[in-house]
């Protein structure tokens, strides 16, 4: 990485060519009507691209290829040999063409180069290959059954499935969608955030580089009512979603008022990060406090934005986390020395400042809060920490922000009540010396996830991810994401 520093991604960035068309069945298209919508990068809020705004025509035509192909069986039926094979070979190419994706994705969403390069990319082509390398090892089963009968218990591919992702980890939050459907045999409709579409937009083209046939991985941009048009559509089977609680809660009514498709929510979170007394390293828990909060901007549905910090260590604790703070000063995205980059776009910028204004109000700043601009038209905000009661705003609601919100307790049941005080259970933390303790908070914690002396950790796809309560149903990654995209068949033959 030592030879790639910050003028040379300047100089990428200046020669860089941005596709910014749908894609469907294969190629590149414009809107039918010819309408688009700009693409702003937050790190200095300049247009970089028009983007095709799809509508109800190329949701029509992606579905049509989609079905004719999932139909043909051009994907669906290949040799699982042949699909991993194709799959490996579509991961190779995103591993390829890093440098590019790196900075499409940092340009779009603001993100830091270093974790692109790092954390987006190259997880984006493990979890494409993860899953390719599953597809000629997972059989069905032969069931118990009546001494006349053969019984086969199958998975088969869904058929048509529709991935609606946010735009925190653009292309690595769909990778977890389409990687898995793609491997069981789907055919995919992929809708990117409208904030940030362009890394979505330029796989489509390496998927059909890899093999992957034309209707087979379709990706449609669009400002505004594409998500809501595949998730009402009858002719979708499935549709995985992953975005807020609000618009997950309207993804299921759509399918519940269409088609009743297989609906997968991936939702918000407000994680619980419990600090007791006992902590073995206090220095390692405030720094990954830190990261847990301000790593991506504080753009994570995992942020550990509620850090439950006891009494008695509450002070010393405190000063170390506002030390950690002060490492997390945003910068420029392209500088691979930067460790925080730019706020996804102004919407999202003024949302948070709203949140950090409620905060000054009812809560005690400790410190941060203030917009910065290191690049002049750029969206920047100071790493925010509030101490505050467990009532706050600040404190409940999802504010998908660089904004900790730090709450004292003096029992370890105070602290497990008010860590499963929330509409949400996507993950939570407790930092402890002893074992027993860790299993005990960790068994009563509301969670899909509990980490325990550490935050965010486990990059590997074995893990499913996903929440309790309103933060969603089903897993993303692991094999148990495979299931998702697939239905269950019973096969009963009779013998004589
Ligand atoms: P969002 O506003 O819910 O949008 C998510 C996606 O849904 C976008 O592609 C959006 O398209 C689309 N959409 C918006 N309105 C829709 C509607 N009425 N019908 C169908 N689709 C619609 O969420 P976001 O702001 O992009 O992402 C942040 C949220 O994602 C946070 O709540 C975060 O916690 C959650 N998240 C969860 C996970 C997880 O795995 N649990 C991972 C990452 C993020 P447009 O952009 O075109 O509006
Ligand atoms: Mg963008």
């Amino acid at each position: 990485m030592t030879d790639k520093n910050f003028d040379y991604w300047q100089g990428r960035a200046a020669d860089l060519r941005i596709e910014g068309r749908a894609f469907i069945d294969g190629v590149y298209v414009d809107a039918a009507d010819g309408g688009t919508f700009d693409c702003v990068s937050p790190i200095d809020g300049r247009t970089i691209a028009r983007i095709a705004d799809s509508g109800e025509a190329e949701v029509e035509a992606a579905v049509a290829a989609a079905r004719r192909s999932f139909e043909a069986g051009v994907w669906a039926n290949l040799n699982p040999r042949q699909r991993k094979k194709t799959m490996l070979k579509f991961g190779a190419l995103i591993r390829q063409h890093a440098d590019e994706l790196s900075l499409l994705e940092t340009l779009d969403a603001g993100k830091p180069i270093g974790d692109t390069t790092t954390v987006d990319i190259p997880g984006a082509a493990y979890c494409v290959e993860w899953f390719g390398e599953a597809i000629d090892k997972i059989g069905g089963e032969v069931a118990p059954a009546d001494h006349h009968l053969v019984g086969l218990v199958t998975r088969e591919a869904i058929g048509v499935v529709a991935a609606v992702v946010p735009w925190n980890f653009p292309i690595l939050m769909a990778a977890w969608k389409f990687a898995p459907a793609l491997a069981a045999g789907n055919s995919v409709i992929l809708k990117p955030s409208e904030k940030s579409p362009l890394t979505a937009i330029r796989v489509a083209q390496l998927a059909l580089e890899a093999g992957i046939p034309a209707g087979v991985f379709n990706v449609l941009p669009g400002a505004g009512n594409v998500g809501r048009l595949l998730a009402q559509h009858m002719d979708i089977d499935c549709i995985a979603f992953t975005g807020s609680t609000a618009v997950g809660k309207l993804i299921m009514q759509y399918a519940g008022q269409s088609n009743l498709k297989r609906t997968w929510l991936e939702l918000g979170g407000k994680s619980p990060n419990i600090v007791l007394p006992d902590c073995p390293d206090l220095d390692r828990a405030a720094a990954s406090a830190a990261g847990a909060i301000f790593y991506n901007m504080g753009e994570m549905c995992t942020a550990g934005s509620r850090l439950l910090v006891h009494r008695d260590i509450k002070d010393d604790f405190i000063a170390r986390v506002l030390e950690q703070a002060k490492k997390w000063v945003p910068g420029h995205p392209l500088d691979p020395a930067t460790g925080m980059g730019a706020i996804v776009d102004q919407i999202q910028l003024e949302r948070v400042l709203g949140y950090v204004e409620a905060g000054r109000a009812e809560s005690t700043l400790l410190c941060g809060g203030d917009r910065v601009e290191p690049i002049a038209g750029g969206y920047y905000l100071q790493p925010t920490i509030f101490e505050v009661k467990p009532t706050d705003r600040v404190a409940r609601e999802e504010i998908f922000g660089p904004v900790l919100s730090v709450i004292v307790f003096d029992t370890i049941d105070e602290a497990v009540q008010i860590a499963n005080d929330s509409d949400y259970g996507l993950a939570a933390a407790v930092w402890t010396g002893n074992l027993t303790t860790a299993h005990d908070v960790a068994r009563k914690l509301r969670a899909g996830t509990v980490w325990v002396n550490c935050y965010d950790e486990g990059g590997d796809m074995n893990f499913p991810f996903g929440g309790f309560k309103q933060s969603g149903n089903g897993r993303d990654k692991s094999l148990h994401a495979l299931e998702k995209y697939t239905e269950l068949k019973s096969t009963l033959v009779r013998l004589r």
